[in-house]
């Protein structure tokens, strides 16, 4: 009892030790890094029992407020929020229908996608149970032409068993979202998109919502810090209130139930469902609160600033790896910037592959970014590196590659 718990306690009274993530927030490394006022809001949300519609409308209406949605909701991470957005499309506020899922029976039960835009975490709307129906040769992508999907093949491909329309966001993506939201809306569907991985900038808080979308996702382990296990549903007010009715719990007697109206509006529900789809993906009271409490700090910090130490963080990484024979080095700036370690595979018999896989097996272990192998480049992102992790990643490069 008289024993502190750290983190280092935790993970060495399992046999367990913590690796140096220069690869970035990711699932597979258990997420990002969480500020101590994350941390200290989530314990101390732990020590008291709450409402959770309660609180998830609280959070509800930060989330609202961050993103000019209608409302908001927390969900336990960007995938999630597509499986609830799904659903949310399929049943509307009937119980039934919430009962019913994954059955689609007497629902709308398509969802149209960009062939060029599917990805492992759609996974998640097929999961609600719409199926997925692709428009649109990705030519771009393939060699064999210029094209992507266009506005009139969603249009083509949309019928009255579409329930909702999927765009997935990241720089360039086609068509743009405002011309599949006209699309969309012409023929009365919502549209979601899926913006996990686009903060920053700050901005594209914002952006996807004032395009029109009805729903947006975005991760809360990733860039903003927050828990692993979070994430933001933001849109329509009918369609988070079909989204939380898919997710609560709501073992409670009708008469007894006395809902948020930021979150429920009651007249129009007219009865309560068992379990729905989304209630294997609970959200806890700590998450909800380490969301709000990280979404708070990135709004509230200046970018440039936030930037300019990542950048920092990169010319570490930099000196630490300079002058290793038969490899180059770049920073490579963007909204998160990143050194790029090109290696010379004839000279050095080491593929960026066998580099990456030396790094993680070595000691301590290292994570580097393994995206662009096919290149020849190992690169090192800055988002999880701690104060004097940069030396460690370059004593650990110049070890794998048989120079210490
Ligand atoms: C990371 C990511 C997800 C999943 O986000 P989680 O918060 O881990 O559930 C979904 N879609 C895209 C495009 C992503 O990059």
């Amino acid at each position: 009892m008289d024993q502190p718990i750290s983190s280092g306690d935790t993970y060495a009274g399992l046999g367990i030790r913590p690796m140096v993530n220069a690869c970035g927030p990711s699932t597979r490394l258990s997420g990002g890094l969480m500020r101590p006022e994350v941390a200290e809001a989530m314990a101390a949300a732990a020590q008291s029992c709450v409402d959770i519609a309660a609180l998830q409308a609280a959070a509800g209406k930060v989330i609202a407020d961050a993103t000019g949605a209608e409302a908001g909701y927390v969900t336990s991470g960007a995938a999630a929020g597509l499986m609830l957005g799904a659903a949310a499309c399929m049943t509307g506020l009937d119980p039934a229908r919430v009962e019913r899922l994954p059955d689609t029976s007497g629902m709308k039960s398509e969802c149209v996608v960009a062939r060029s835009q599917r990805n492992m975490y759609d996974h998640a709307v097929a999961q609600a149970g719409l199926r997925l129906v692709e428009v649109g040769i990705p030519d771009r992508y393939s060699g064999a032409g210029v094209r992507d999907a266009e506005p009139w093949a969603y249009d083509a491909a949309i019928n009255e068993r579409t329930a909702l329309v999927l765009w997935v966001a990241q720089p360039g993506a086609e068509p743009a979202l405002a011309d599949v939201v006209a699309a969309a809306h012409a023929r009365g569907v919502p549209v979601m998109v899926d913006a996990a991985g686009q903060l920053p900038p700050s901005d594209n808080l914002r952006r996807f919502t004032a395009a029109g979308a009805d729903l947006v996702v975005f991760s809360g382990g990733k860039a903003i810090g927050g828990p692993q296990a979070s994430g933001i549903l933001a849109g329509k007010r009918d369609l988070i209130m079909a989204a939380a009715l898919n997710h609560l719990d709501l073992d409670v007697h009708y008469a007894q139930w006395n809902p948020p109206p930021a979150l429920f509006d009651k007249a129009r529900i007219k009865g309560l469902p068992a379990s729905g789809i989304g209630r294997p993906a609970k959200v806890g009271k700590e998450q909800i609160v380490g969301l709000v409490a990280a979404l708070r700090l990135f709004l509230a910090e200046d970018p440039a600033k936030r930037h300019a130490g990542w950048l920092k963080t990169c010319r570490e990484l930099e000196r630490t790896l300079a002058g290793i024979a038969n490899t180059s080095l770049s920073i490579v700036d963007g909204e998160v910037p990143v050194v790029e370690l090109a290696v010379d595979r004839e000279a050095t018999g080491l593929s960026a592959l066998e580099l990456v896989t030396r790094l993680q097996e070595g000691d301590p272990s290292v994570a580097a970014y393994h995206g662009k192998v096919r290149e020849g480049i190992v690169a090192f992102r800055p988002l999880c590196l701690r104060p004097g992790e940069a030396a460690i990643v370059g004593q650990a490069v110049r070890k794998a590659m048989g120079r210490s």
